[in-house]
C-alpha cells in the first residue's frame, strides 16, 4: 500500500455534531477505501485513503472525542482546526442548515481565513429542496457557495467529490 504520510491530505472540520463524520463515510463510501486507523494520544483521529478521478488522497477526521463542557468543545475545536491548518492541502469545513449559521461557525470560520489554506464549505443535512435554499445562508461565512450536502439521503456526495 502506498505510504499515506505522502499523499496530499484533506481535513474535515467543523463544531460537533454538524456531520463530519458522516460525511467522511460518505466520501469513502462512494469508493472503496483503504481504512487506516490511527489512534492519536489525547484524541482518536480516523484516517482513510480515498481515491477521486484516479488520485489517492489522505482523507482525515479530526473531530474526535468532544468532551460535553462547552469551554473543552472550543479548545478541542480550536486544536483540531490548528493541527487541520498545518497538515492539510484542503480543508473541508463542516457546518449544518437545521440550526443555521451559528457564532461558533462563524469563530471556525475566522480561523480558517487565517491560514490561506483552500477551504471548500459544506452544508450538511440538506435533506430536501426546501433546505436547500436555506443552504445560502453559509455564503455569509465567507468561502463563496457551499456544497449542499445529505449524508442521511446521500444527496450532492457527487459533486462535494468533484468540487475536491
Ligand atoms: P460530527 O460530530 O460533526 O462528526 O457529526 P456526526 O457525523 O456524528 O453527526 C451528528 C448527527 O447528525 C448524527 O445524529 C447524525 O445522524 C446526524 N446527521 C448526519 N448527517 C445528516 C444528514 O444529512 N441529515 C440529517 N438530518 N442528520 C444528519
Amino acid at each position: 500500500m502506498e505510504n499515506s504520510n505522502l499523499l496530499p491530505t484533506i481535513c474535515i472540520v467543523g463544531r460537533p455534531n454538524v456531520g463530519k463524520s458522516s460525511v467522511f463515510n460518505c466520501l469513502l463510501r462512494q469508493r472503496r477505501a483503504v481504512v487506516v486507523e490511527q489512534y492519536g494520544t489525547t484524541r482518536d483521529r480516523v484516517e482513510a485513503v480515498i481515491d477521486i478521478s484516479g488520485i489517492n488522497l489522505k482523507l482525515v477526521d479530526t473531530g474526535g472525542y468532544i468532551g460535553s463542557v462547552e469551554d473543552k468543545i472550543h479548545v478541542q475545536v480550536k486544536e483540531q482546526i490548528y493541527r487541520a491548518m498545518e497538515e492539510a492541502s484542503i480543508i473541508i469545513f463542516v457546518t449544518e442548515v437545521i440550526s443555521g449559521v451559528s457564532p461558533f461557525d462563524k469563530e471556525v470560520a475566522v480561523l480558517l481565513k487565517k491560514c490561506g489554506k483552500p477551504v471548500i464549505p459544506v452544508v450538511n443535512k440538506v435533506d430536501n429542496e426546501k433546505l436547500k435554499n436555506d443552504a445560502y445562508e453559509f455564503f455569509q461565512l465567507g468561502f463563496g457557495l457551499c456544497e449542499a450536502v445529505s449524508c442521511l439521503h446521500r444527496r450532492g456526495i457527487a459533486a462535494l467529490k468533484e468540487h475536491i
